[in-house]
């Protein structure tokens, strides 16, 4: 038997796939391979700290991309700091996995390492254990004290703006399942790409510090999003659902009502929600133009309280009514 076919003990496993991954960072004091790990704080910052798990079967189809499931698991986790405005900076991993295999091993890690390394993070600990294949990743960062976004600060008359566009993660998934087919590839691999490969909106999140008064990271949809966001900030909301903003590829495989259902509904998107005072809008779009992100005005923060919706001027049925969690386009479940 070579070293190579040699069954991995847990040791070996975290010094092969899990050591030296991301970014090496002068502030990470004791990294993996002792009891804990030691992080320097900036000073004058607080610590922010969000844990999302993903599971098999629930979160990922059963048989996805193990370097999907990499990407993912770090991508929803670095969604959260984005929605604070918060600067990640090192990631804990917390790894069931129903059994070793190194090349399953290898492409996860590579999924992990990638984005952790693109937006500056170190992996500093985790655990190992068997069982049902269960992905947990903490992130943890900072933010100026006093600056960071939270969903509770929007004001009546803030517009609400979208990052990006809204249903595409959706239509890939229900693509990866079959449970929806197109002719045309390109735009079902793009949609795929999406469902698999969310882009973290990291930067544009810190930089609306101070222009923002709100925002929430879209994992479950708009529809289900939203209300949380209004409701935090103690205030009504109001969407024009023909404002919401749709992609080339999602119009291609799909009508524009199946459209703007995933686009309220589905979830996965990971774009960011953003309350802005109307004297800041013109900051906001000039910051996006620079990252080269789409930004859309969708609707605005009202007094009162409770979502409206309109479709081309008229009052429109709340979106998803009857809307199960348990029956979603998505798979992520929310209990
Ligand atoms: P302990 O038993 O003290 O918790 P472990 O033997 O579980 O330690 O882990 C040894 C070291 O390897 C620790 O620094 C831990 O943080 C790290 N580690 C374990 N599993 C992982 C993993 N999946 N990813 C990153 N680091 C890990
Ligand atoms: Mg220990």
């Amino acid at each position: 038997m070579t070293q190579e076919d040699a069954p991995l003990g847990e040791f070996d496993l975290i010094r092969r796939f899990f050591t030296d991954i991301g970014a090496a960072r002068s502030d990470v004091e004791l990294g993996v391979g002792d009891d804990a790990a030691l992080l320097r704080m900036p000073s004058g910052a607080d610590l922010v700290a969000a844990v999302d798990t993903i599971v098999a079967g629930r979160h990922f189809p059963d048989g996805s991309d193990p370097r999907s499931i990499g990407h993912r698991a770090l991508a929803v986790n670095l969604s959260d700091l984005a929605a604070m405005g918060a600067t990640p900076a090192w990631a804990t991993l917390a790894l069931t996995l129903p059994s070793v295999d190194a090349g399953w091993l290898e492409r996860f890690s590579r999924g992990l390492s990638d984005l952790a390394g693109a937006h500056r993070v170190a992996l500093v600990g985790g655990d190992t254990t068997a069982g049902h294949l269960t992905v947990s990743v903490q992130i943890l960062g900072h933010v100026e004290r006093g600056t960071a976004l939270r969903r509770s600060g929007g004001c009546a008359g803030d517009l609400l703006l979208v990052t990006g566009t809204l249903g595409d993660a959706g239509a890939g998934l229900a693509l990866v399942r079959a449970s929806h087919t197109t002719g045309d590839a390109a735009a079902a691999a793009a949609l795929i790409q999406r469902f698999e490969y969310p882009s973290p909106r990291v930067e544009f999140g810190i930089a609306m510090r101070g222009i923002a008064t709100a925002a929430m990271d879209l994992s479950d949809g708009l529809a289900g999003d939203l209300p949380k966001l209004a409701s935090a900030s103690g205030l009504a909301a109001h969407v024009d659902i023909e404002r919401l903003p749709l992609s080339a590829a999602l119009s291609a495989v799909t009508d524009l009502q199946q459209a703007r259902d995933w686009a309220l509904g589905a979830g996965d998107d990971y774009e960011l929600l953003l309350a802005v005072p109307p004297r800041n809008c013109e900051k906001a779009v000039s910051i996006a133009a620079r990252l080269n992100l789409r930004l859309s005005a969708i609707g605005e923060l009202r007094p009162g309280g409770g979502v409206t919706w309109a479709l081309n001027g008229r009052e429109s049925a709340p979106p998803g009514q009857g809307f199960d969690h348990f029956r979603r386009a998505s798979t992520q479940i929310t209990v």
